[in-house]
């Protein structure tokens, strides 16, 4: 199976699946006195610390462990967003689980303000420093972009917004970003920066959120004080080590000579979303005159496995970060193409040729 869908999610490695098991048998709650409860709250603090010091975390900041991206991104909506007489900036780009929550605290009365995005998916940066003004409290960008790979530079974008006003909170879901691209949250100068595991060769169901500064949160979850009083709820420790472990095998791959296979062996009438300011390893792509599931089943009987945009919005209907960019004739077609290691060049080229075949065969001409 030729997996080209892995922006949905990745396999769990066998060191980070071996670490989950090993971990399993450490099944004491972290919160209770004893010796060996203690020894699994360490456990919890190894791995914030490692992953901290991997994503060049600024001193004073901490990471609190969800149980989701999704999660994490509700957290700081719902921490940051919290008086009517503000304004929140929030990319049109971002993933569902930061547009809709913005969506929801817009329909609770506060206002939300969504940013256009630029032909590739970015954001655009001009429209966004135009909306700055001395209400606005908070903005969200999304790093990289699950639906067309495309990256926004997240470090000189902040710095344009704190030197505007540094009381600005931003937020970035760089869950696409890491392994990807080198992320240094000192330097970036973000608030906020969420992460998740199983993007990066670890297990679903456990999220990370970096807070630079803990006094300006508030959590979404009360209940038992754990995390630091943060995010309650019993640790998921076997997740947690497994999430550490997927971090210490991180390693960023050039996937140039794999997308450059792709774009030379596609053929046919489409529009190439992802441009040379997009990640390699995700390929967005939208054909006329065939739609998307189409090419997903035909690719399918050869065991290649893509995604029809984003697979978190495969179930909400027509595709709204790119039926911002491109036009109704082509929005159907979309495919995306998103893999990791396990992918070779020689791979890219066999599924683009099966994808062009597909569309060969199947695309319908509609004379006018
Ligand atoms: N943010 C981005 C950019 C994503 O791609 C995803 C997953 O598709 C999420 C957030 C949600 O991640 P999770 O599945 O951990 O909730």
């Amino acid at each position: 199976m030729l997996n080209f869908d892995n922006a949905a999610t990745t396999k769990i490695s066998e060191k980070s699946l071996q670490a989950y098991v090993t971990a399993s048998e450490t099944f004491f709650n972290p919160s209770s006195l004893y010796v060996k409860a203690l020894e699994s709250k360490k456990l919890i603090d190894n791995a914030r610390n490692y992953i901290l010091k991997k994503l060049n975390a600024k001193i004073g900041s901490t990471l609190i462990f969800t149980g989701c991206a999704t999660e994490s991104n509700n957290s700081v909506l719902n921490a940051c967003i919290t008086r009517k007489d503000k304004k929140y900036l929030i990319s049109a780009g971002e993933h569902s689980s930061v547009h809709e929550t913005a969506k929801y605290y817009n329909e609770l009365g506060y206002n939300v303000v969504f940013i256009p995005l630029k032909h590739n998916g970015g954001i655009d940066e001009q429209a966004l420093y135009e909306e700055l003004d001395e209400t606005v409290a908070f903005v969200s960008i999304i790093h990289v972009s699950n639906e067309t790979g495309a990256i926004n530079d997240i470090k000189s974008i902040t710095k344009k917004i704190k030197e505007y006003n540094p009381n600005i909170l931003v937020h970035s879901d760089g869950v696409q970003a890491i392994g990807k691209l080198s992320v240094n949250l000192k330097e970036f100068g973000v608030d906020f920066y969420t992460i998740s595991a199983h993007k990066i060769n670890g297990p679903k169901g456990i999220g990370a959120l970096y807070i630079a500064n803990p006094n300006k949160f508030k959590p979404l979850l009360h209940g038992g004080g754990q995390e630091m009083k943060l995010r309650a709820g019993t640790e998921n420790i076997p997740a947690i080590v497994a999430f550490q472990s997927a971090f210490e095998e991180l390693s960023i791959t050039d996937f140039s000579l794999h997308k450059k296979a792709i774009l030379d062996n596609l053929v046919g009438d489409f529009v190439l979303v992802s441009d040379e300011n997009c990640v390699d390893n995700i390929i967005s792509v939208c054909f006329k005159g065939i739609r998307s599931e189409t090419i997903l089943h035909i690719l399918e009987e050869s065991d290649i496995l893509v995604g029809t945009g984003s697979a978190c919005n495969s179930k909400a209907g027509k595709n709204r970060v790119l039926s911002q960019i491109v036009s109704k004739d082509y929005i159907d077609g979309a495919v995306r193409l998103s893999f990791g290691d396990e992918i070779s060049v020689e791979d890219c080229v066999f599924a683009t040729k099966k994808l062009t075949e597909a569309v060969k065969k199947y695309t319908i001409t509609i004379r006018k």
